[in-house]
């Protein structure tokens, strides 16, 4: 089938208006918020319905043609990019909340829903959605179900997945499932927590049932300025340490503070080293005395100014700031490499030391501003990509803060996914045996590698390679698995029952 057949096609099934095939407009799709490496998509459907996603799934396994699912493409790790061409199946325009259950606290919704605009709708009924990535006011609940994407609030309510009840998603041959019916934990396989985080590579969300969570009674925030960041990040597993959860424990760096007063004139002292933002909640009484512990052991552990947010207009000016953080980086150079990576709390401080050695040696500044209550860093490192010299460094900094973090016991991603910027590095932290498991995993959804192909396995080892390196390894323990089968026999022989 070629192009032109595939076009036609498509708008039979999704209409005239819902198919994007001009070569300028395909452009913005090359990428998402990772714009390291660019591929332009063949074709782009933007589909309303359920059944309209499973027709273009039916054809695209027909042609051979990769589809590629899509939210808002705010994702920083490359997981939209359509890597290797192929439809991408947007769903930007299945943005409706279907049905609020209030006395069951759920809510079910098609996957382009806003974020931000989920929790606004059940704020008017006293719930939110809990999951509130920085980005929330972009970014689609399909793409936070992807990703399992977390935010400044997930120390204390947890990350999107817990907050998924079940999920309607097109398998890689068109068929519809749901994977639960939205009661809470559902018999059989939990395939509701599989997809999730699988990042858009097994199946293609059309619709889930959330959790919706009830608002606090009440809730504090303010902000802890420090002189270093090292300190600032200690004062943090310092306050867990105390026996405190609170909502919500942010760091900014210093030139995260300076980008930030440059975009929202939050008058924030330039001269300080880090800023804390320490968010508690719950019920009103009691909540000025848990902070007040909470500032004590800011105030022990250096920090040399506390500021509160004493209205709710200025709470949303501290959240705005943070949660546009990213964004200000604009102001301090014309691209950023964010990375994500999770430490063990206590590693932290040692880790921010580092990061500043790091930045020295490859003579690039680097910002921090992270969800420092998960352990989860964010350095970012500021450059101009137009400069290949730059690029490289860029590249070569990352690297560096990836393997480090695994060396104090941690991870590659926290919250943004491995996609394609961090597939190369999987080989870091599973050997080939994990990444066959994952593969076999992979190959049983998607047979053919019709759905987000190229992701997350490593470039030299694709999905399908480790899954057929892997059969090769089981058949060759063929005695083992004789005396696997002769275990089995005899155990069925003792009478049906025994399986029960
Ligand atoms: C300024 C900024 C701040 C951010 N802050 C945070 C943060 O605090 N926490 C955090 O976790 N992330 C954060 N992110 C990253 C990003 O916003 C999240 O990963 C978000 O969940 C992506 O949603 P999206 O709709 O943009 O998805 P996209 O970028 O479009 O896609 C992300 C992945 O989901 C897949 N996907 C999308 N829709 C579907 C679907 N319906 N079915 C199956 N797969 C699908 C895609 O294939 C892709 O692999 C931030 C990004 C930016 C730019």
């Amino acid at each position: 089938m070629d192009r032109a057949q595939l076009s036609e096609e498509l708008r039979r099934i999704v209409g005239p208006r819902s198919v994007v095939d001009n070569p300028d407009a395909l452009m913005t799709y090359d990428s998402d918020g990772c714009v390291m490496d660019l591929h332009d998509p063949h074709i782009v459907v933007l589909p309303s319905a359920t059944e309209q996603v499973a027709a273009v799934v039916k054809l695209a396994a027909r042609a051979g043609v990769p589809v590629v699912p899509r939210g808002a493409g705010t994702g920083l790790s490359g997981g939209a990019t359509p890597m290797h061409g192929g439809i991408v199946i947007t769903t930007s325009r299945m943005n409706k909340i279907l049905e609020f259950d209030a006395r069951n606290e759920r809510v079910r919704v098609q996957p382009g829903v806003i974020n931000f605009e989920l929790s606004q709708y059940l704020n008017q009924y006293g719930y939110q959605f809990a999951a509130d990535p920085s980005s929330q006011k972009a970014c689609t609940i399909g793409g936070n179900i992807a990703n399992n994407s977390g935010g400044p609030h997930c120390i204390k309510y947890g990350v999107t997945g817990s907050h998924v009840l079940g999920l309607q998603v097109v398998l890689a041959d068109g068929s519809v499932i749901w994977t639960g019916d939205g009661t809470p934990d559902a018999p059989g396989y939990d395939l509701t927590g599989m997809l999730v985080g699988s990042e858009g590579t097994l199946a293609l969300v059309t619709e889930a049932w959330l959790k919706a969570t009830r608002l606090a009674e009440s809730t504090r925030v303010v902000m802890a300025l420090f002189d270093d960041i090292a300190g600032t990040a200690a004062t943090v597993s310092a306050v867990i340490a105390g026996g405190f959860l609170p909502a919500a424990l942010e760091v900014m760096d210093r030139l995260a503070i300076k980008a930030v007063n440059d975009a929202y004139k939050m008058g924030l002292p330039e001269s300080a080293g880090a800023a804390l933002i320490i968010e508690v909640d719950g019920v009103d009484d009691g909540l000025d005395e848990l902070l007040a512990e909470i500032v004590e052991i800011c105030h022990r552990h250096g920090a040399i100014e506390v500021r509160p947010a004493r209205t709710a207009a200025e709470q949303t000016q501290v959240w705005a700031a943070r949660k546009n953080a990213f964004g200000a980086m604009g102001r301090l150079a014309p691209t950023y490499y964010l990375v994500d990576t999770v430490v063990p709390r206590t590693r932290l401080p040692y880790m921010m030391e580092q990061v500043q050695l790091i930045s020295q040696t490859f003579n690039l500044p680097i910002a921090n501003v992270f969800h420092a209550g998960d352990g989860n860093l964010h350095p970012i490192v500021l450059f101009d990509r137009r400069d290949p010299d730059q690029l490289h460094r860029a590249h070569e900094a990352v690297t560096q803060v990836m393997k480090l973090s695994i060396e104090q016991g941690g991870v590659i991603s926290g919250e943004h996914g491995i996609g394609m910027e961090k597939q190369d590095y999987m080989p870091l932290l599973f050997n080939d045996d994990d990444l066959g498991a994952m593969a076999a995993v992979h190959e049983s959804f998607d047979p053919t590698d019709l759905i987000n192909p190229g992701k997350i396995f490593p470039r030299k080892q694709p999905g399908h390679n480790l899954a057929m390196q892997r059969r090769a390894k089981v058949n060759l323990g063929d005695e083992e698995e004789n005396e696997f089968d002769k275990a089995t026999r005899v155990i069925k022989a003792q009478g049906d029952n025994v399986w029960i």
